[in-house]
């Protein structure tokens, strides 16, 4: 049966705008997965590596018959085909995927972890899977989005993040 995974998109290299369409395209091509909705597009400062450009970054849900490590081989092979490479951690960069929620799945692979471990940490990602799931319950602990967004914004404010 397919799964509802959740997929947040960044890029803050080149023309972010395209970037982010054109991975958006290539996703809705994969075999095995149907776009089912998309938040709006987030202008967001960077985190962690901070003198660099900012980022735009969007969130998409989808449904999928692919396995979670079949979904990240895919959207690996998106982020090469896009021209990726893969220098500094925190670094700018023409694409980034990563899978936020894989239906209830926890998981703690080496190459793998879900939920994502930013997901509960950063504004850049809560806020526009918030836009499109607030009700989702998190599969640890069954806080929903919105609860966690709530905290966070509680603790470090709105700050750093434009919805365009
Ligand atoms: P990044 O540079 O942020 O794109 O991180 C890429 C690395 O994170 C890859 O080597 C992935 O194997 C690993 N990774 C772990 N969990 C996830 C996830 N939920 N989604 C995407 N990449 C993940």
């Amino acid at each position: 049966m397919d799964k509802t995974a959740y997929i947040a998109l960044g890029s803050n290299l080149g023309c972010k705008r395209d970037n982010i369409a054109r991975a958006i395209q290539l996703i809705a091509a994969l075999p095995g997965v149907k776009i089912i909705k998309s938040s709006s597009l987030y202008e967001t400062e960077p985190w962690g590596k901070t003198d660099q450009d900012n980022f735009l970054n969007q969130v998409i849900a989808v449904e999928t018959s692919l396995q979670p490590a079949e979904l990240l081989r895919e959207l690996q092979n998106i982020e090469i085909k896009m021209g990726r490479q893969r220098k500094e951690k925190w670094g700018p960069r023409i694409i980034d995927l990563d899978i936020l929620l894989y239906g209830n799945e926890v998981m703690d692979d080496p190459h793998l972890t879900i939920p994502h471990p930013h997901l509960r940490q950063r504004l850049f990602v809560l806020v526009p899977l918030a836009e499109i799931g607030a009700d989702l319950q998190l599969p640890e602990d069954g806080a929903t989005v919105e609860e966690v967004l709530s905290s966070v914004l509680v603790r470090e404010g709105n700050r750093g993040i434009e919805r365009i």
